[in-house]
């Protein structure tokens, strides 16, 4: 290892261990273990010493042509934010094009493919709000925002799925939510009915390991895209407590022409009376960090839902109280 090498501490292989639990545990990625301790395979034996790497961002200047073990880290980084690259060491055209969909993401910056100073900023402040870990995920209140992720293993103890009708039939996890909420939402799509509103299910409970891939997806197709989506560990939909919902009169398409639909309109009156906020609204994209989502739906509880609404407030607003 380099005089500069990011490791920071040595950690012994236990029983139940996986590579990607350290990894999650101390804030690195798989590769980047594997990396620094020269492994070829996931597969570890028990008792086994292990150098971890923190994701430590190189230092200097590194362009198109580049090789070595700082380029190899950069890329592994790169890599666990979903990035598509190769992890080879070689700074070839995969990850200048990489680098360069970063600069387009934090304008005014220079969008010139090398990795430098201003570069290392801005994937820094990508991975400090990546890493910073709630540590009440079960919490009905928990708050999840770009600051506020949940650890990427984490999968709700109690989902089931809601009896209330999806825009498609057949099973998938995006069915599913928290048992509480998944009761409060069949009591409000029962009183819609009442009400002779129809909503629709779209997307409940979404895991990490899917919202890493449709963030992926998002920052390929268009870095300024990815700015209206989350970060994986930052989706409330992985705490099985928020759900997307539409209507046929806006073709069961999650947009903001639902909020003038009857149905949007019944539900930002409705929702708060069984516990669901419209968690993301018109003018409070500086506090959530969101555009207006008026399908998207949070559980929180009656009481506190009740006291957001009347008062206009985002979650955040909320808890900072
Ligand atoms: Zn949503």
């Amino acid at each position: 290892m380099s005089a500069n090498s990011p490791v920071t501490s040595v950690y012994i292989f236990q029983r139940g261990d996986s590579l990607k639990k350290i990894a999650t545990r101390y804030g690195t990625t798989v590769e980047a273990i594997k990396t620094v301790n020269n492994l070829t395979s996931d597969i570890l034996d028990l008792g086994q010493s292990l150098q971890i790497p923190l994701l430590t961002l190189p230092d200097g200047i590194y362009r198109k042509g580049n090789t070595g073990l700082q380029v190899k880290i950069l890329q592994s980084i790169l890599d666990s934010f979903g990035f598509s690259l190769l992890v080879d060491g070689f700074y070839g055209p995969k990850t200048v094009g990489v680098i360069l969909q970063l600069q387009q993401k934090f304008p005014p910056f220079k969008v010139d493919g090398i990795y430098g100073p201003q570069t290392r900023a801005s994937l820094q402040s990508l991975i400090d709000t990546h890493f910073h870990l709630v540590a009440n995920p079960t919490d009905k209140l928990v708050l999840i925002n770009r600051e506020n992720g949940l650890p990427a293993e984490y999968v709700p103890p109690d989902l089931v799925v809601p009896a209330i009708p999806f825009t498609f039939q057949e099973y998938d996890p995006k069915k599913q939510m928290r048992k509480e909420a998944s009761q409060a939402l069949e009591q409000l799509f029962t009183k819609a009915k009442h009400d002779n509103i129809t909503l629709m299910g779209v997307s409940g409970y979404r895991s990490y390991e899917r919202q890493a891939q449709i963030y992926a997806r998002n920052i390929q197709v268009s870095p300024i895209k990815a700015q209206f989506s989350a970060p994986p560990g930052c989706s409330e939909h992985q705490t099985g407590l928020a759900i997307d919902v539409s209507s046929a009169s806006n073709n069961y398409n999650l947009s903001q022409s639902f909020s003038a639909t009857p149905e949007g309109q019944w539900l930002a009156q409705t929702a708060s009376a069984f516990g669901f906020i419209i968690r993301y609204q018109h003018g409070k994209e500086n506090i959530t960090g969101y555009q207006a989502e008026p399908w998207h739906i949070r559980y929180v509880g009656i009481d506190v839902a009740q006291i957001i609404t009347l008062n206009e407030l985002t979650l955040e607003e909320y808890l900072s109280k």
